[in-house]
């Protein structure tokens, strides 16, 4: 979700989708980080590795030496926009699919020759694969059936399984008479149900309307912070990814781009894909000026980034600011600051946020936020037409070399 210099801002990217986007973004992050501190915290050791693993099909590399490490008990999201490879990667963990080259370990133990059935994984695909014939609860009991528990064991499993994803006496229905959410629930719990070491989920919410999303995507994180086990969660949804994963390993063009909690990846992007693809951002084009970190944008305006962050001199860059990292400003504040003025083309109140379109130059609009605290809301507030001081710190510009790759990776609309 980029905007400003690119043109992507004036042009019709609505702004319930900005909204959805970036609002509240990182309290949310905040929150889960906080409530999941209470309960069960991923452990040091690697509950999945997966080392070097490179994957061809005729034409195409669909992954090239992926390298992640999943600590036990994490929640971890594999995200990227559709193509990228991610149910790939999961597919070399449950064994559907075998690595050209690299290792797959899971508890530390390599299972390359170990078949999907014999691993300590289980999956739920966003298609819930739910025996129509059978009940809830004996759809619930196959896999305890299937590996000779006795009746009594299978019953109480299947009963602790329908508590936890807050089926309680449904048991005897048909998944016919279940909505889709509840088929969910069952395809979850039925997953559950064999105590895997590891659970792997590709795209299991996809299915469902975006409040029943919303609501499954907090059952989801309190089931995985009750039961502990290990999540492997696949997802194009770079919110859902955000407000839901200890850590998020970026993917694109079958690479690992970054791997980092959700607040690293959001103030600290490695790359221009990241930070586009990864909540708002001003991107801004321009050209490096001189060593010590001026670029000067198409128009003329100078802004500044790290020293040392820049490319040579003479090169195209995209400095990139996050809106929340910005601010207006009265006068130019102290310390190592950009100032650029410009005049407001638009604001947006967002519940707890305002969002302000500021037009720094010709055809490049910056967007700022900031939180509206009830206690400002007697306050003056600006207004539309107002000349602005657009302030941040430099040390909040990253800098990124310029390439067409943005476009080209950004390119595949996630499905
Ligand atoms: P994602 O889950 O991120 O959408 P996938 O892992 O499904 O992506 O696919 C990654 C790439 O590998 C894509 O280009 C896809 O077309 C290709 N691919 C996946 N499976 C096969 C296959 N069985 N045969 C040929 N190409 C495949
Ligand atoms: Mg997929």
């Amino acid at each position: 979700m980029a905007m400003a210099s690119r043109g992507r801002v004036g042009d019709g990217e609505p702004w319930m989708e900005q909204r959805s986007v970036d609002q509240d973004l990182m309290t949310r992050v905040a929150s889960v980080g906080q409530s999941a501190s209470v309960a069960s915290r991923p452990s040091a050791r690697n509950a999945v590795e997966v080392k070097g693993v490179t994957i061809r099909y005729k034409g195409v590399t669909a992954l090239n030496n992926v390298d992640i490490a999943i600590r036990e008990g994490e929640f971890f999201s594999l995200l990227g926009p559709s193509g990228c490879g991610k149910t790939t990667t999961l597919s070399t963990v449950g064994g559907f699919v075998q690595p050209d080259s690299g290792d797959v370990l899971i508890e530390g133990r390599s299972v390359l020759g170990t078949p999907p059935y014999r691993r300590p994984v289980n999956t739920v695909f966003q298609s819930y694969a739910l025996f129509p014939h059978m009940t809830v609860a004996e759809n619930i009991g196959f896999g305890p059936r299937m590996a000779g528990l006795a009746r009594d064991e299978i019953a109480r499993r299947v009963e602790d399984a329908l508590q936890l994803v807050s089926l309680s006496g449904m048991g005897e229905r048909r998944p016919s008479q279940l909505s889709g959410g509840q088929q969910q629930r069952v395809a979850l719990a039925r997953a559950l149900v064999n105590r895997p070491a590891v659970l792997l989920l590709d795209e299991p919410l996809g299915a469902l309307d975006l409040k029943l999303r919303k609501q499954m995507q907090l059952e989801l994180s309190r089931i995985q912070r009750e039961v502990g086990i290990t999540f492997v969660y696949v997802t194009h949804d770079q919110e859902e990814a955000m407000t839901m994963s200890d850590r998020i390993a970026v993917m694109s063009h079958g690479s690992v781009v970054q791997i980092g909690t959700p607040q690293e990846i959001y103030e600290r992007p490695a790359t221009l894909f990241v930070a586009d693809f990864i909540g708002l951002s001003n991107i801004l084009t321009g050209e490096v000026l001189d060593r010590v970190g001026s670029v000067r944008l198409a128009g003329g305006t100078v802004v500044r980034v790290p020293a040392g962050a820049a490319a040579r001199v003479g090169s195209k860059v995209a400095v990139v600011v996050r809106p929340d990292h910005m601010s207006l400003s009265p006068s130019p504040p102290g310390g190592d600051a950009n100032a650029i003025r410009g005049r407001i083309t638009k604001l947006s109140f967002l519940g707890t946020h305002l969002q302000i379109s500021v037009a720094i130059e010709a055809h490049v609009e910056i967007v700022v936020s900031r939180p509206l605290a009830p206690e400002e809301q007697g306050d003056p507030l600006p207004e539309r037409g107002d000349q602005v001081l657009v302030t941040w710190a430099v040390a909040r510009s990253f800098c990124f070399p310029d390439t067409e790759r943005l476009q080209s990776e950004a390119g595949t609309p996630a499905a």
